[in-house]
């Protein structure tokens, strides 16, 4: 049973964190360049993607000012 199992559980494990790991936006929405994955956040909707490291630690501050435009087909 549990080798059957352990697999299961690792592929699973792996694709909900590729899902929770991919931005929903691909615009920064600090000041609207194009965003790179590699600097994101984690909010309630999704990964947030920006530009810069100083984006990423303004929108930290008050994600309120700063609403995201989700790209199309994100959720
Ligand atoms: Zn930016």
């Amino acid at each position: 049973m549990k080798t059957i199992l352990a697999p299961l559980l690792l592929s699973l494990a792996m694709t909900a964190t590729v899902f929770a790991g991919w931005p929903i936006n691909d615009e920064c929405p600090v000041d609207h360049k194009a965003s790179r994955p590699i600097y994101r956040v984690k909010t309630d909707d999704g990964a947030v993607s920006f530009c810069c490291a100083d984006c990423m630690q303004k929108f930290a501050k008050s994600p309120g000012s700063y609403p995201v435009k989700k790209k199309e087909g994100a959720k």
